[in-house]
C-alpha cells in the first residue's frame, strides 16, 4: 500500500474523489517523510499533549502527530477534503476533524471544549501546520494577539517570512513582524525545506520554525497599543529617520517625539530598523507617559 505522503496517494485521491488542488487555498502537499518527521520532532509533542493542526490537507502531518499526542484537532477550510480526511485518518481514534476557517475559529472555545484532555498538569497545547503562504502572518498574529493559551506553534512557511520572523536589528529582514513575534515568543529554527518536496511545487523554498510562547513577554510595556503603533509607524516609513517616521504617532507632534527620543537616549536621526525591542519598549513607554 502506498504511504499517505506518497505522490501516488495524492494522484489516487484526486482520481477517486474528483479532488482538485486549490491554488487559492495554498494547497501544496508534503510528500517527504523526512520533513514530516522533522516537523513532528521539532514540535516536541508529548503523549499528554493536545495538538491543533492548521490545514491538514490529506492528513500527512495529522497522522504523524497522532502517533505521539493525546489528541489532534485538525482544522481544514476545504469542504472537499473532509470526506478524504475521514477516510485517510479513520484508523486514528485520537483525531477530530473540524471543518472551519482557522481565521474565524474561536480557539479558546475549542480548547475549553477539550479541557478534559488538560487534566494532567503536564498537558501542553501545541499548534502545528504547513501553512498556506498567503495567510501565514495573519494566522500567527491572530494566535498571538488573541492570547490563545498554547505552549508552542511549529509551522512551515515561506523561507523569506521565517527570515523576517527570526531576524534582529540592523538586518534587512528585521521589521514589524520580527518585533511583534519576538515580543511574544522565542524563535527556534527547526528545518530548511526545499520546494521539491511539495506537490505541486511552489516557486520558493520554505522553512519550519517553532515559536515558544514566553511566560513573561520579552519587555515590560505600559501600553501594548502604543508599543505596536510606534513599531508600525517606525517601520511604515523605514527609510525615514525616527523623528520623521514617528511624528503623528498617538497624535504626538514632532517636538514631543524629539523629546521622547532624547529622553530615552535614542538619536532622533536613527532609523527603526536599528532599534532593539528593548529600545522600542522604552521609547513607547515614554510616549505612553506623555
Ligand atoms: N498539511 C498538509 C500537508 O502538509 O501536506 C497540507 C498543507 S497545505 C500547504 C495548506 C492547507 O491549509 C490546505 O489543506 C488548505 O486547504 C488549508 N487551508 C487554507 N486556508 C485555510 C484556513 N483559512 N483555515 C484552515 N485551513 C486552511
Amino acid at each position: 500500500m502506498d504511504k499517505l505522503y506518497s505522490p501516488n496517494t495524492i494522484r489516487k485521491i484526486k482520481e477517486k474523489y474528483g479532488f482538485h488542488l486549490s491554488k487559492s487555498l495554498g494547497q501544496n502537499f508534503l510528500t517527504d517523510a523526512n520533513i514530516i518527521d522533522k516537523i513532528i520532532e521539532g514540535a516536541q509533542i508529548g503523549e499528554t499533549d493536545l495538538v491543533i493542526e492548521i490545514g491538514p490537507g490529506i492528513g500527512v502531518l495529522t497522522a504523524a502527530a497522532a502517533a505521539y499526542a493525546r489528541k489532534v484537532i485538525a482544522v481544514e477550510i476545504d469542504r472537499n477534503l473532509i470526506p478524504i480526511l475521514e477516510e485517510t485518518l479513520k484508523e486514528y481514534e485520537n483525531i477530530s476533524i473540524l471543518h472551519a476557517d482557522i481565521l474565524k475559529t474561536d480557539l479558546i472555545a475549542v480548547l475549553e471544549q477539550n479541557k478534559e484532555i488538560n487534566k494532567t498538569e503536564r498537558t501542553g497545547v501545541k499548534i502545528i501546520g504547513n501553512l498556506p503562504y498567503y495567510i501565514t502572518t495573519p494566522i500567527i498574529m491572530k494566535l498571538l494577539e488573541e492570547g490563545v493559551p498554547v505552549d508552542s506553534i511549529t509551522i512551515m512557511m515561506q523561507k523569506e517570512v521565517a527570515d523576517r520572523i527570526k531576524s534582529g536589528p540592523g538586518t534587512k529582514a528585521y521589521g514589524a513582524l520580527s518585533v511583534a513575534v519576538q515580543y511574544y515568543c522565542t524563535v527556534v529554527p527547526v528545518a530548511s525545506v526545499p520546494k521539491e518536496v511539495f506537490i505541486p511545487q511552489p516557486k520558493v523554498d520554505s522553512a519550519v520554525i517553532r515559536l515558544d510562547l514566553r511566560k513573561e513577554k520579552s519587555v515590560k510595556l505600559l501600553d501594548e497599543a502604543v508599543f505596536f503603533s510606534v513599531v508600525k509607524y517606525g517601520f511604515g516609513k523605514r527609510r525615514k529617520t525616527l523623528l520623521n517616521s514617528l511624528t503623528g504617532v498617538m497624535g504626538k507632534t514632532k517636538e514631543e517625539i524629539a523629546e521622547a527620543l532624547t529622553e530615552t537616549g535614542i538619536d532622533p536621526m536613527r532609523r527603526a530598523e536599528t532599534l532593539s525591542i528593548e529600545e522600542f519598549a522604552s521609547l513607547s513607554n515614554r510616549i505612553a507617559e506623555k
